[in-house]
């Protein structure tokens, strides 16, 4: 290899053309062997400046450093000495001009070739032609020099073929290899350059992902974040992995930004959370740091809850409900099962064993405000709370199970009633809360009690300005519950005394589990890795990060703050209603005040009136079937009172006086169903008027 460089040595000098024409002298700094070049330097205005030149273009400027080669020698041309005076005023050949000249098809952009301050000038395989001679040399001279160029030049056209053989060959090769790259990765795609700069930002980490190892830390609160792989569907849409789990509780999410000049970089956000599993995590590993550590609380007279919250399609259900093959879940693999499991195992310990608890089971599903039991063919259940704030899902179905196969029983029963009529298992079960319930039951009373919830999907805060109702309803519930839910949580880090539970079913149903010395809970955001679902991804980290966050800052009280909301319209309502100071809607404001950076006033105030909605609905359903049971009795006394009429000598006085009793009473109510009616009607105008004030940007930052 190091024949190839001739007589060229560190240290020596060269002469070298600049992209100008000039041809100057420069010193050897260092011998490329990678692709056959030398990088030289010389000092210009002060500066030391620095370039990559490929052989061809030295030994053609510089014809006396060429490897020699052994020529015969002849009588009439004695080899002349090598002097100084031939560096000057060497006269290149157009033979050999032409076997150094560039590629047509590349174009000599050689100022960037040219760095100052530094010799790390990128590798080129360009070359430069041999300059013009800029000063004739003298005739005698010139002859001695023909003639000893000629013989060095057949050295060096021999030599420079070499060269330029191998550099085609090798930029044959990096062609190859770019045609390769693409096929690969399709350089087309416009993500490709994002591509490797998430590429390059991972080959610099050092990872350090959580394994069976780790320490299994106490917490009462537990926020954890878990990633999917990319699924088929965005694998097909090439979707980059935006996501980086690089330690046990580091996440990093690479947003791609764009410049004003167009340019995109990547931002890289962190977030610490307790633990982060990246996307070869199993459930058995999540449910290891999360849901298990809480199983001994409910042993210990305590109450808990795990929660997967995220955007649709981001693996609650795959987490909380068990892996799926296809459209097949298995149930034995998702954190229900695995802590009815260890329930069941830990009931056999020997301390537990003695205490004789009964195991119940529940399984029930939120939708729109309204509860519905999953284990009794989703019959809808009434939500009642009594003069001691005691909450009670009126009829909900509580089963026995006695092994980890019943449960599984139940799960599966539970899960075919929650999606059984629906087109698309995730359309439906995105909309809803899906709540599991693992009770310890002592000689009939509540010992404990683990409630394991699949949230429904976060993202739906948009919903809210919806042109279906029932699109607007849902949308509404979500982002009310989620709202709810967070500073339920964060109530419970703080032990607050008052908890706004009541703003959502789902907090109201699972109040008993927020309050209480020994509560604890655990919050697992799943996200999908995607780039096209970046904006979600980070709604949910940010979510779950505030959950945590003031849990750990005991004085970050959020001291009342002014409302600073409109009036609702719906006072006049309220006094119709009688629903006015209802501790539901008082919770709703705390709830609001709380959030004021994400619940603009104009959702507050529809928030306000789906809450009102909601309630009115019940009522008029209520009012209806009372109704429609005092109807049958009319009618009984109407057929009475008929059938006395008959009689021959029948009291037409007391006929009468019935009649008209009957009627009365008949139009009473009937009149007062009708305005009740009415009055539902204009609130489902107003609801809709409610949401087109909002502005669809606001809500969706839950
Ligand atoms: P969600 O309940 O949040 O809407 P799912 O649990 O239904 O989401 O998951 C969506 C899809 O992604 C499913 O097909 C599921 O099998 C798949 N999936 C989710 N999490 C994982 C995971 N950790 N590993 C492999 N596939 C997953
Ligand atoms: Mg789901």
């Amino acid at each position: 290899m190091a024949g190839l460089f001739g007589k060229i040595q560190i240290g020596i000098y060269v002469e070298i053309k600049r992209s100008d024409g000039r041809i100057h002298q420069a010193m050897v700094t260092s011998l490329n062997e990678d692709n056959d070049s030398v990088t030289v330097e010389w000092i210009e205005n002060g500066d030391t400046k620095g370039k990559e030149i490929d052989l061809e273009s030295i030994f053609a400027l510089n014809p006396d450093v060429a490897p020699e080669e052994e020529i015969p020698q002849s009588p009439e041309t004695p080899p002349p000495p090598v002097s100084s005076a031939i560096k000057i005023n060497k006269i290149p050949q157009n033979k050999n001009r032409r076997t150094v000249a560039p590629p047509k098809n590349e174009t000599p952009a050689r100022d960037n070739r040219v760095t100052v301050g530094t010799t790390r000038a990128r590798p080129s395989q360009q070359t430069e032609p041999p300059p013009p001679a800029p000063v004739p040399p003298p005739p005698i001279q010139h002859q001695t020099l023909q003639q000893q160029n000629a013989r060095r030049k057949s050295n060096c056209v021999k030599e420079v073929e070499k060269l330029q053989e191998k550099r085609e060959k090798r930029r044959l090769q990096q062609q190859e290899l770019r045609e390769k790259r693409a096929q690969e990765v399709d350089a087309t795609t416009p993500n490709y350059e994002i591509m490797c700069m998430i590429r390059d930002f991972r080959a610099s980490l050092d990872y350090r992902p959580l394994t069976t190892a780790d320490l299994i830390e106490d917490h009462r609160i537990c926020v954890c974040v878990r990633t999917r792989p990319l699924n088929k569907k965005e694998l097909t849409m090439k979707d980059l992995d935006v996501i980086t789990i690089p330690s046990k509780d580091v996440v990093m999410v690479h947003e791609p930004k764009q410049k004003v000049d167009l340019t995109r970089y990547l931002e890289n956000q962190t977030f610490r959370f307790d633990y982060a599993f990246d996307d070869t995590s199993t459930n058995e590993m999540v449910y290891r740091f999360t849901a298990r550590p809480l199983v001994e609380t409910i042993f210990e007279r305590g109450m808990a809850t795990c929660f997967a919250y995220g955007q649709t399609g981001s693996g609650k259900t795959h987490t909380m409900g068990g892996d799926f093959s296809g459209k097949n879940q298995d149930c034995s693999k998702g954190i229900y099962a695995l802590t009815a499991r260890d329930v069941f195992l830990m009931l056999k310990k020997p301390n537990y064993k003695k205490l004789d608890l009964q195991v119940y089971a529940t399984f029930f599903e939120i939708y729109s405000g309204k509860v519905f039991d999953l284990l009794n063919r989703k019959a809808k259940l009434r939500v009642l709370e009594d003069g001691k704030q005691q909450v009670q899902v009126v009829g909900l179905q509580e089963r026995e199970v006695k092994c980890t196969e019943d449960v599984l029983k139940l799960i599966e029963m539970g899960n075919s009633c929650r999606t059984s009529g629906q087109t698309s298992a995730n359309a439906h079960s995105s909309r809803s809360h899906a709540v599991f319930q693992i009770i310890l039951r002592r000689r009939g009373k509540m010992h404990g009690k683990f409630s394991l919830i699949d949230l429904a999907g976060n993202e739906r805060g948009a919903d809210t300005s919806s042109a279906d109702r029932q699109t607007r309803l849902e949308g509404a519930e979500i982002n009310k519950s989620l709202l709810a839910l967070k500073e339920c949580i964060r109530a419970l880090g703080r032990n607050k005394p008052h908890t706004p539970f009541r703003a959502s079913k789902l907090t109201q149903v699972l109040r008993d589990s927020f309050i209480g010395e020994n509560s604890r809970t655990c919050m697992i955001a799943t996200i999908s890795p995607g780039m096209a679902s970046c904006e979600n991804t980070l709604n949910t980290l940010r979510y779950a990060n505030r959950v945590k966050e003031l849990s750990i800052d005991p004085n970050a009280v959020m001291e009342g703050r002014s409302a600073g909301h409109s009036v609702s319209q719906l006072d006049v309502l309220e006094a119709q209603w009688g629903v006015g100071s209802s501790p539901q809607r008082d919770d709703l404001k705390l709830l609001c005040e709380q959030n004021e950076e994400e619940v603009s006033p104009q959702l507050f105030t529809f928030h306000e009136v789906v809450s009102q909605l909601v309630e009115m609905e019940e009522q008029v359903l209520e009012d209806h079937r009372a109704v429609f049971q005092e109807s049958i009795r009319w009618l009984e006394d109407e057929k009475v009172l008929l059938e006395m009429t008959e009689e021959v000598d029948y009291d037409v006085e007391s006929f009468a006086t019935q009649l008209e009793q009957i009627l009365d009473q008949k139009i009473d109510v009937l009149t007062e169903l009708r305005d009740k009616v009415k009055s539902f009607r204009s609130a489902l105008q107003e609801e809709e008027q409610a949401s087109k004030q909002i502005n669809p940007k606001r809500p969706r930052a839950l």
